[in-house]
């Protein structure tokens, strides 16, 4: 459920008119709405909280890669929410948004020893650890700084999910994590090192996934990999989830609730006894913002083909173009005219830049503003300037209130990152 409407005929987020917003913010811009993420929140955490025997003191840590801005992680943090990074730079954010050090899980496949050492010194709850070399370089820079860090051991539990092929991450030959036989090697040789604290196991299988059987699979390789590490003497305290669970684009209700997902959870780590960590990222997210844009104008071919061309592009919202994605579109003003099919694209260069054929939408005019919806997550946090288009700014609304949480940069701003040596002066 999200807190975009139509009110008296004209799309709000909260109480605030999307049409105020694209008259002073201009478009493209994102607008997210704080009611929103506290209520995705809110349903998630009280899904958990139902099981307290089984998900005892958990943390949910918002996957920072689906919405990095500060605004939405302080929003987030004030509600409890830690924070799942994959970057320094994603660190650097949680922290600067008022996430504890103590709430910060630290993910990923290549992290460099720099950041490695920034995530050390900087106190995080854990550092999810996903190869041996990884650990090697782990082990090496907290000896050089003298100070342990809790780490867990990433497995790839061989089961994949998710909602395509670019988003499934729990496959066997998929990047990410290490066999379960070589995760209980792993951990071993962190607990014997004596320089980090091998605490627990963490999987994230894919995204966007609308099915709990591949998670069910996945937990139960994290549960019986906890008993045979405890068998062989080894203490195993938390387990990470990790996030995926997919959320309705289309509208409607979920096809894997948060209230069946926590059971389900409790269901495979009742007994064990450990903390369990959440790493949502889009369920939280992706349906509290939408992506406010403009139609340039609309293109009608001899062959009767509607090309409706609007000012955001690709490098706004990349996932239709990367992931095939479905985002919905609704004009901002409602109509009731009847639906005919177009082909929604941006102004880059790129036929990629497509973001749905055959569309029935109302037929709109040059100028008309429109939303895509579900843009909360892995939208803003993805854009680029392909095309030295601008990155889109962000809104955050709250009830009345609205604040611009992002500004569009400058054109000036742009060019001056570049510089011209002096060879060319
Ligand atoms: C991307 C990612 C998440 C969040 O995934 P969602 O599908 O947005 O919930 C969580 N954990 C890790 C390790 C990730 O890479």
């Amino acid at each position: 459920m999200d807190h975009f409407d139509y009110r008296d005929g004209v799309l709000h987020a909260e109480d605030v008119s999307l049409e105020t917003i694209a008259a002073e913010v201009g478009t493209p811009a994102y607008v997210y709405s704080t009611a929103t993420l506290r209520r995705h929140y809110r349903v998630l955490a009280e899904a958990i909280g139902a099981h307290p025997d089984a998900l005892r003191d958990p943390l949910i840590a918002f996957a920072v890669k689906a919405n990095g801005n500060l605004a939405v992680l302080a929003t987030l943090a004030r509600l409890g929410a830690g924070a799942d990074t994959v970057s320094e730079g994603e660190i650097r954010r949680a922290l600067a948004a008022g996430t504890p050090a103590d709430r910060i899980v630290f993910s990923g496949v290549g992290k460099a020893d720099s950041e490695l050492a920034f995530a050390v010194g900087a106190g995080v709850r854990q550092i999810n650890v996903e190869s041996r070399p990884e650990l090697e370089r782990l082990i090496a820079v907290a000896r050089d700084l003298g100070r342990g860090v809790d780490v867990a051991i990433r497995v790839n539990p061989k089961v994949g999910a998710g909602g395509h092929a670019k988003i499934t991450t729990g496959g066997a030959t998929d990047k990410f994590g290490v066999a379960p036989e070589e995760a209980l090697a792993l951990y071993a040789e962190a607990a014997a090192s004596g320089a980090v604290t091998p605490v627990g196991l963490a999987c994230h299988i894919g995204s966007q996934i609308t099915d709990l059987a591949p998670l069910r699979a996945a937990f139960g390789v994290l549960r019986d990999m906890t008993l045979t590490l405890r068998t062989r003497g080894l203490e195993v305290t938390r387990l990470d989830l990790g996030g995926g669970l997919g959320v309705p684009y289309a509208g409607g209700a979920p096809t894997a609730s948060p209230a069946d997902y926590a059971a389900m959870a409790a269901e495979v780590l009742r007994g064990l006894e450990v903390q369990a960590t959440f790493e949502p990222g889009r369920l939280l997210a992706a349906n509290a913002g939408v992506l406010l844009t403009r139609v340039v104008h609309v293109n009608v071919r001899p062959d009767g083909r509607r090309f409706l061309v609007l000012d955001a592009g690709m490098n706004d919202l990349m996932r239709p173009a990367l992931y095939d994605a479905f985002h919905d579109l609704k004009p901002v003003h409602l109509t009731s005219a009847a639906p005919i099919a177009h082909d929604v694209v941006g102004p880059v260069c790129e036929t990629g830049d497509t973001f749905a054929r055959d569309r029935p939408l109302p037929p709109v005019e040059a100028g008309a503003l429109m939303a895509f919806t579900g843009a909360g997550a892995y939208g803003a946090s993805m854009a680029n300037e392909y095309n030295s288009r601008l990155l889109a700014p962000e809104v955050l609304t709250d009830g009345a209130r609205w604040s611009v949480v992002r500004q569009r940069p400058t054109y000036d701003q742009m060019l001056a990152r570049d510089q011209i040596p002096d060879w060319l002066q």
